[in-house]
Order: C-alpha cells, then sequence, then structure tokens
C-alpha cells in the first residue's frame, strides 16, 4: 500500500520547510505565508517587480512544524526501502536554513527534536521487527562525506590504522617530527588521507566499496555510530573553519530481506544527504581555497539539479557523470528510485535573494 499511494504521487517530491526566525520573535519575515503545498514571499524591487511571489510544493512546512511533523509526511518514502526500493533525501539550502536541523537535529538531540536520520532508522528496525516471522533483514549503514569533489569514510576512528597500515606509518611518521601534534590533528590527518573511489553496479550493491560497512541492530547503536560520524565531520570543520557547511555527507543504509518461506532476496538502499550550503560566494571576494570549494559546490550543486531535473523532465539522457555526487547516486535516482528533496529557507529578509535562488532551484527539480 505505501508503495501504491507514493507511486499516484511520482517518483520526485519537493517539501519546503521555513526555519523559525532567528532572535527577537517580532522580527519581520520575508515569507508572506505558507500553505500545506505552497509558500508565498515577499520579493523587494531590486530583485524585480516589488510584490508577492508564490512556489508550490508537494507539502511546505511552516517554523512551528515539529520534527516529528516533518517525519510522518515522509516516513512512506523510508518504508519502502523495505520493500527493496532506492531513496534518496537531501536538504537543500543555505548555510544556516535548517539542513542539519532536519536531517540530525539541534545541537542536543531528544526523542523530541531527533531528525529524519535517526527516526528512519528507528522507524525500519521497528517495521523489520514486525515482518520477523516472514523477512529476515539485515541492516547496515556507511557514512561518506564529499568535500571537493573528493570522498572520504566519515566512519573511521582509532580503527584507521588497522585498516590502512601505510597511512597510518605516514601519520605516525609525521607524529615523530612533529612533537607537538594533538590528537584531533592525527584524525585530521588521516580524514585528509583518504579518499575513496566511486564505483558503479558493482555486484554488492555498494558504491563507495572501501568505506566502513557497518551491520546496525538497534536505534542507539545507529546514535553512536552518527556521533562517530558527525565528530569526523566536525573535526575538519575546527581546522578549516566549518567545513561541514561545504561538503555533502551522506548516510547510506543498506537493506537486504530474505523471504524465509520462498528464500527470495532483495536489497534496497536509501541515502540521506545533508547537502553543502547552497550560498552563493562572491567571487571578487572568495580567493584560494575559499574559491576552489565554492567552485566544486556550485558545480555539484548544479549537476544535481540538472539530474534531477531531466528525471522529472523524463529526458532520455541524464547527465549523471557531472560530479562525484550524482556519481554516488547514480543507482538511486530515476527509474524505480524514489526521490525527496527538502529544500530549507531562511526567512530573515537578509536572505531574500538566496531564498529567491533556493526557490528557483527547487522549481526547477520539481515535476509539480
Ligand atoms: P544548516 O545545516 O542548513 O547550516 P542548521 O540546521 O544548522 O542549518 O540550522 C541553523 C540553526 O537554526 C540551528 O541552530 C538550528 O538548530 C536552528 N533551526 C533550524 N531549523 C529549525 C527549526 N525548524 N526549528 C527550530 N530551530 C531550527
Ligand atoms: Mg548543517
Amino acid at each position: 500500500l505505501y508503495n501504491q499511494v507514493q507511486d499516484l504521487k511520482g517518483n520526485i517530491r519537493v517539501y519546503c520547510r521555513v526555519r523559525p526566525v532567528k532572535g527577537q520573535s517580532n522580527e519581520l519575515s520575508s515569507v508572506d505565508h505558507i500553505d500545506d503545498g505552497s509558500i508565498t514571499i515577499i520579493t523587494p524591487s531590486k530583485y524585480g517587480k516589488e510584490g508577492r511571489k508564490s512556489f508550490t510544493f508537494n507539502k511546505a512546512f511552516g517554523p512551528s512544524a515539529s520534527q516529528a511533523e516533518v517525519f510522518a509526511d515522509t516516513q512512506p518514502l523510508i518504508r519502502s526501502v523495505l520493500d527493496g526500493y532506492n531513496v534518496c533525501i537531501f536538504a537543500y539550502g543555505q548555510t544556516g536554513s535548517g539542513k542539519t536541523h532536519t536531517m540530525t537535529g539541534p545541537d542536543v538531540i531528544t526523542e523530541k527534536t531527533m531528525g529524519v536520520n535517526y527516526r528512519a532508522l528507528s522507524d525500519l528496525f521497528m517495521i523489520s521487527d514486525q515482518r520477523k516471522d516472514t523477512i529476515s533483514y539485515d541492516i547496515s549503514v556507511q557514512m561518506i562525506e564529499i568535500y571537493n569533489e573528493q570522498v572520504r569514510d566519515l566512519l573511521v576512528a582509532d580503527g584507521v590504522n588497522k585498516r590502512y597500515p601505510f597511512y597510518y606509518m605516514l601519520v605516525s611518521s609525521t607524529i615523530i617530527i612533529i612533537i607537538n601534534i594533538s590528537f584531533t590533528d592525527i584524525v585530521l590527518v588521516s580524514l585528509t588521507l583518504q579518499t575513496l573511489e566511486i564505483r558503479n553496479s558493482s555486484q554488492n550493491g555498494l558504491n563507495v566499496p572501501d568505506a566502513n560497512l557497518v551491520p546496525v541492530k538497534s536505534t542507539s547503536g545507529v546514535i553512536s555510530l552518527m556521533n562517530l560520524g558527525q565528530k569526523n565531520r566536525a573535526v575538519g570543520s575546527t581546522a578549516m573553519n566549518d567545513r561541514s557547511s561545504r561538503s555533502h555527507s551522506c548516510l547510506t543504509v543498506h537493506v537486504q530481506g530474505k523471504n524465509l518461506s520462498s528464500g527470495t532476496l532483495l536489497r534496497g538502499c536509501m541515502h540521506l544527504v545533508d547537502l553543502a550550503g547552497s550560498e552563493r560566494v562572491d567571487k571578487t571576494e572568495a580567493v584560494g581555497e575559499r574559491l576552489k570549494e565554492a567552485q566544486h559546490i556550485n558545480k555539484s550543486l548544479s549537476a544535481l539539479g540538472d539530474v534531477i531535473s531531466s528525471l522529472a523532465q523524463k529526458n532520455s539522457h541524464v547527465p549523471y557523470r557531472n560530479s562525484k555526487l550524482t556519481q554516488l547516486l547514480q543507482d538511486s535516482l530515476g527509474g524505480q528510485a524514489k526521490t525527496l528533496m527538502f529544500v530549507h529557507i531562511a526567512p530573515e529578509h537578509d536572505a531574500i535573494g538566496e531564498t529567491i535562488s533556493t526557490l528557483k532551484f527547487a522549481e526547477r527539480v520539481s515535476s509539480v
């Protein structure tokens, strides 16, 4: 039934989420109003004719929408993974618009504030338990980051030295030379060194076969893994000035189900992607590393937009090869796969330029 309902709606969905205004609650918002499927913004005259402009989505969530409400509309899509579908869920928007809030949650995560990632996994565990007399499920996860078009494993810890003896030697010799190096630097060095390859149509369905694949059985196991992933991402950010907003992170959930009476196997996979901030960087100001990052982000987000919009328009050629992100997700975008894009809006007036370009991106990838 989940799939029948979902199929009626098509395979690409776009949801819009507007976060609360920061600071004083009486500050005016650039969002005029939100209803179930559309948002209307107030556009100042420098972006054309002053006035109001509406955008339509499959669903729109206002500032008071809870994490549970947002998840409720995502749940059927997530559950289809257990029936062998491939699913991609993206969080798109400028830095500070609420992508991580939707996918993971705020800094302090409670049962009430946890985001889509945690809720998705605990829901999969719950359903697989309900079905355990007919289907036996194995669930495992990978977590990677794409930074400057390079893929890194986020599920590495102290095990790095065993998996990558050569790098470990390199890191160790660095420690000998730089005696004062701290533990966080060691993790950082190892993160910097491992760049992984993407291989499409590999036999076991793993597109990044060299990234750790960790079997998970309970929500608490998932929470500690995700904490490790977040920590590895954060390590990069303190040293390199908030790298997390300039990289894409992807939690991939692999599901294999075996029908206990027929022995039939099914396989599904779900990518939960917290994208790099979509804000445009002023080319006259950005230099060096910052400019390089901006160009990589720009390239991969437009490649993603191109892929989804050509799928939405049912074009025969889909340009997957233009970025690491779209290569990684190739077999989970298009065909029978289901895609959900959360576009995030920061409602402050000074964000209006980015808000307009975010909504235009959303319009382009939408098949509504
Ligand atoms: P991004 O990942 O897009 O950079 P964050 O998710 O970190 O943005 O959100 C920026 C800030 O706004 C965080 O402090 C976050 O907790 C808060 N925030 C975002 N969305 C919401 C929301 N829907 N409700 C309440 N607070 C939110
Ligand atoms: Mg974030």
